[in-house]
């Protein structure tokens, strides 16, 4: 009898999804892992969103002036700060979130949104029955 190798033939697709190395010495938490090894990780999480703050004022309401020829300078609305060097700060999506429930940015009516929804779904039907 033969015994046909399929596998040759069948090139494993290599996991995207690894087991981590934490996981696979017996580490409760990647943390306690990094701490034993002393390993450092850059806590960026994918999805940062960047801010920019005045760094007189710290208001976020600073703009790129534009037409500069050399490099960026940015403007404070608020109280008129000019200059390069912009406070730069790191949201994770979550606290971009947070930051924008703070600043009570106005999002649609939810009512709104609703009738948007009707009208994107009210197709006129013999429109969709004669094809
Ligand atoms: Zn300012």
């Amino acid at each position: 009898m033969k015994i046909i190798k399929l596998t040759k033939n069948k090139m494993p697709k290599k996991s995207k999804i690894a087991t981590p190395d934490w996981i696979l010495e017996g580490f409760d938490s990647e943390e306690e892992y990094n701490k034993k090894k002393g390993i450092k990780v850059k806590k960026q999480k994918k999805g940062v969103f960047k801010l920019r703050l005045c760094p007189k004022c710290g208001s976020d309401e600073v703009i790129i002036v534009v037409g500069k020829e050399r490099g960026k300078e940015w403007e404070c609305k608020k109280c008129g700060w000019r200059g390069m060097n912009v406070k730069e700060k790191d949201l994770t999506e979550e606290e971009f979130m947070e930051y924008l429930d703070k600043k009570n940015v106005e999002l649609p009516d939810e009512d709104e949104l609703k009738k948007d929804f009707k009208k994107t779904i009210e197709l006129p039907e013999e429109d969709l029955e004669e094809e």
